[in-house]
This record gives structure tokens, C-alpha cells and sequence, in this order.
């Protein structure tokens, strides 16, 4: 069972560490707000360490800055670039370079030169990454359910992380390379299964919650934190 608590409206994770020795306050690459803090730390203690609201406020204004700040961006060094739910911080790099963008270590590098058309370059980065990932995860789950699409294509469509076609076509959306692992596989698991249910009836949401019991969990997490997933 995970504790919550409210501030300011906010609902946050309560997450006690053994190892740890003072107070964090931050929202994770899912877009959950967590108070991570020392395991020993008594009620009181929390307390006089959360009271102070304008400083709360403070920190929550700093964080949501921070990471929500992904919806717009504008190729400048230190923004943060979310990839498989993790953020990477954006750098430039030297311009004599064969590839224009690259993930190295914690940050993307991105050639000077090539700013103007950095959204492009991300947007080939991300489908390439997507691919590449989902040709990891489909023969698991394409064996699983018992399903064979015909074709699998990535495309930056805006609007939704997948469809399924008539014809077993499954689309899914270049926005999903930045989602976290357990996020992609949901989407993915809802449009296999469309290829033996072609609907949202109740036995297809039973389909899919044989193979992710948590599904709701995951599809109420992609709702909640879609705008955070752009670049
Ligand atoms: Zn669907």
C-alpha cells in the first residue's frame, strides 16, 4: 500500500528510505510527486519538515518548472529531454561531427549548426530508439496473446499513442519512445489485443487486464502525464 499525502492541493508519494538522511521533495519520470525521506523520521519530524507552506510552494513551483518545461522546447543547452521515461539533459556539440544528434551518457548532444532543425532530428531520433525497443518487446507479447500484426509502423501522430487497422496494421505513436517502459507496454498490450477484440467492450478491457492486471494504473499515468511526453 503506498501513503499519500496532500499539500497544496498536491498529492504526494510518501516514500521512507533506510539509507537515506535528510528530506526530498520531487516528482519522478512518471510525473509522480514523492516525498522521499529517512525511514526513523517521526511523525513530528515529517510534520515540522513539511509545515512550512510557502517554502513547499516554492519547491513544488521549482519542480513543475523544471520538468513540465519539456512541453516547449527550444533546443537550449540544459533543457531536459525525457527518453523510455528518463530525463537527459541537452548539450551542443562540436559542428565538425557526422551525427547531428546523439544520447551520450546523461545528455543529449546536438550539433550547433543543426538547431533549427532539432524537433526533425529528435523526431527521427525517438521513431529509431521506438523501433528498435519494440522489436524487443513484440515477440513477447505477440507469442503471449497469440496475435501476428502484419505490420508495425511508427508514425508522429499527436493524438494518440496507437491504432489498429482493419487490415492488422498497428500504428504507434513516435510519442512513445519518451514513456516509460511499463507505459509502452501497455499501449502495446491494448493494441495487440485489438486484434482479437476490434473495440473497447468489456471483453476486450478483460483481455488486456489478463495480461497487465495494473492496467489502469498504466493507462490513468499516460492520461494524467501525456503533455510531459514531447520534445
Ligand atoms: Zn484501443
Amino acid at each position: 500500500m503506498i501513503n499519500t499525502i496532500k499539500i497544496n492541493e498536491k498529492e504526494f508519494e510518501m516514500r521512507p528510505n533506510t539509507r537515506r538522511k535528510r528530506i526530498s521533495v520531487g516528482i519522478d519520470s512518471t510525473g509522480i510527486y514523492y516525498i522521499a525521506y529517512p525511514s526513523q523520521f517521526t511523525h513530528k519530524m515529517l510534520n515540522n519538515a513539511l509545515k512550512n507552506e510557502t517554502h513547499m510552494n516554492k519547491i513544488i513551483a521549482r519542480i513543475e518548472k523544471n520538468f513540465l518545461q519539456t512541453e516547449k522546447h527550444s533546443y537550449k543547452e540544459g533543457e531536459t529531454f525525457l527518453f523510455s521515461g528518463f530525463p537527459y539533459t541537452l548539450k551542443y556539440k562540436k559542428d565538425d561531427s557526422i551525427h547531428p544528434l546523439e544520447l551520450i551518457g546523461n545528455s543529449f548532444f546536438l550539433s550547433k549548426n543543426a538547431i533549427p532543425l532539432a524537433y526533425d532530428l529528435f523526431e527521427k531520433w525517438y521513431a529509431r530508439s521506438l523501433y528498435a525497443e519494440l522489436n524487443k518487446i513484440l515477440p513477447y507479447w505477440t507469442k503471449t496473446i497469440g496475435v501476428q500484426p502484419l505490420r508495425i509502423n511508427v508514425k508522429n501522430v499527436k493524438t494518440m499513442w496507437g491504432s489498429c487497422s482493419c487490415k492488422n496494421n498497428i500504428t504507434f505513436s513516435t510519442r512513445l519512445a519518451l514513456v516509460p517502459p511499463e507505459l509502452l507496454e501497455y499501449v502495446v498490450v491494448h493494441e495487440l489485443c485489438h486484434l482479437k477484440e476490434m473495440n473497447h467492450s468489456q471483453e476486450f478491457w478483460a483481455k488486456v487486464a489478463e495480461y497487465l492486471p495494473d492496467y489502469k494504473i498504466r493507462r490513468n499515468t499516460l492520461k494524467k502525464n501525456a503533455s510531459l511526453y514531447r520534445w
